[in-house]
């Protein structure tokens, strides 16, 4: 007995850098443990945008693939600005197949601490949660990439796809570390064939995961600003030039435009594929959902979901309103912004014009805030789609995969214009509402269990990608 385990030890140590088959087994709970304190340690690095502060987590990842011998850059800190940096990293394989990328953003949105229960930047596992800002969106799906490729050249599995690992700067803000990196980097990311990061959106209810969402669709970002000018005077006479009342009543009848409803083919598959969770009559309606939308019940019932409502129709949020600074001034401007989402195939500029029609007031003055994105299609079938249908069978075969139309934007328009296919994963299994509630809100947290599943999750993906 002694014997054949010096041999087989001895044999791996020495077979395994000739024959890279000969893998070695994951212990999945030590590496569900490691990951858990490498994403602990991530979250503790304040990478609130502004100012983003992205350099000292490029770092942070640069040790950690240093310590692993996979040859890591720090990159364009000189185009990003002080503190700023994207990371590049390569795990080569033997070049057979394209290769395959994954990608997060390194920044997260500010916090409002007074309404969190624990300190977001502290790293805090509380009730079998890891709470902080980022373990959602999405320093905990970049870790759980970072770990699986990790996993994966330490188990020594045969690659025939190298493995990019790239970690963006500025996502939240003006996505300029991914802008700067595609226009800079063609020579790094040629060889890519597909490229992974946020925007998958699983649906996961009452402990059971119902579908895994690869995104293959997002809506683009038109926010705009809003201002009307004034003559600023005293308060206690009330003139006809106050711009606040005048931006009130455009913003109003903004806010009361019902968009049409409208279908693309991704949202019509999507619906189809998960018709089979409703009794009737809500399956019919969810299969058919062309006739649906003409059914005012079965449209009632479509649209009081904020998800359905969204992938829907093209959607204004009235986030920011100023007027005055003082109650007895009223002031020489007021401004709000709305938080615009096109539907992919929407023309930006019909849109802009039925949207100032609505206003109904030319002194109210439109500027657009945000760099419009081209629109993100990848084929809903793929040899990604494959893998990640694989990775999930194994797991329940019962669970499908689908590939829904996701309501943010992400990076992957970005990557796409590079020549890759760009797709949405989300490693974890989360409740919608937790989702809606911590994601760019208060008390963002991940299961603890939630760790060890989406590191094991990925491995999976690009093991059956090979
Ligand atoms: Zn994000």
């Amino acid at each position: 007995m002694m014997r054949t385990s010096i041999l087989a030890v001895c044999c791996l140590a020495f077979s395994a850098p000739l024959h890279a088959q000969s893998t070695r087994p994951v212990d999945w709970n030590a590496l569900a443990s490691e990951t858990q304190q490498v994403l602990t340690d991530y979250i503790r690095i304040n990478t609130t945008n502004p100012p983003g502060n992205e350099l000292a987590a490029a770092r942070f990842l640069k040790g950690i693939l240093d310590r692993e011998g996979i040859e890591a850059m720090i990159l364009d800190t000189a185009e990003l600005g002080a503190g700023r940096a994207n990371l590049y990293a390569r795990l080569k394989g033997n070049g057979t197949k394209r290769a395959v990328a994954l990608i997060h953003h390194m920044d997260v949105v500010p916090v409002a601490p007074q309404y969190w229960s624990v300190d977001p930047f502290g790293g805090i596992v509380k009730d079998g949660y890891l709470y902080g800002r980022g373990t959602l969106d999405m320093k905990g799906s970049g870790i759980a990439q970072l770990m699986a490729m990790i996993a994966i050249k330490r188990s020594g599995v045969a690659l025939n796809r190298d493995i990019v690992y790239i970690a963006n700067a500025d996502e939240e803000l003006g996505s300029r570390g991914a802008l700067i990196f595609v226009e800079k980097h063609q020579d790094l990311l040629k060889d890519v064939e597909f490229a992974t990061t946020e925007g998958g959106d699983n649906s996961y209810e009452n402990g059971q995961l119902r579908y895994v969402a690869v995104g293959a669709a997002e809506k683009r970002a038109i926010w705009q600003h809003l201002v009307v000018k004034g003559v600023p005077s005293h308060g206690s006479r009330p003139t006809k030039r106050n711009p606040v009342p005048k931006l009130i009543a455009a913003l109003d009848r903004i806010a009361h435009w019902e968009t049409p409803l409208r279908l693309t083919p991704v949202t019509t598959k999507y619906f189809h594929d998960i018709a089979r969770f409703y009794p009737e009559p809500k399956r019919s309606w969810l299969m058919n959902i062309s006739s649906a939308l003409k059914n005012p019940k079965a449209r009632e019932w479509i649209v009081s979901d904020v998800y359905w409502n969204a992938v829907l129709r093209n959607t204004i949020s009235l986030t920011v309103v100023n007027g005055s600074n003082k109650t007895n001034v009223i002031p020489a401007e007021a401004s709000a912004d709305l938080d615009i989402r096109l539907l992919p195939d929407q023309d930006t500029t019909a849109f802009l014009a039925e949207l100032k029609s609505v206003a109904a007031d030319t002194s109210v003055h439109f500027t657009g805030l945000s760099i419009v994105k081209p629109s993100l299609a990848s084929p809903p079938t793929s040899a990604f789609v494959s893998a990640v249908e694989r990775a999930v069978k194994d797991r329940d075969p019962k669970v499908f995969v689908t590939t829904p139309m996701y309501t943010a934007a992400t990076d992957r328009p970005t990557y796409q214009r590079a020549g890759i296919i760009a797709y949405g994963i989300d490693p974890f299994k989360v409740p919608s509402a937790e989702l809606q509630s911590g994601m760019h809100g208060n008390d963002e947290r991940l299961a603890v269990a939630n760790i060890g599943w989406g590191v094991h999750f990925v491995y999976d993906i690009l093991r059956h990608l090979q």
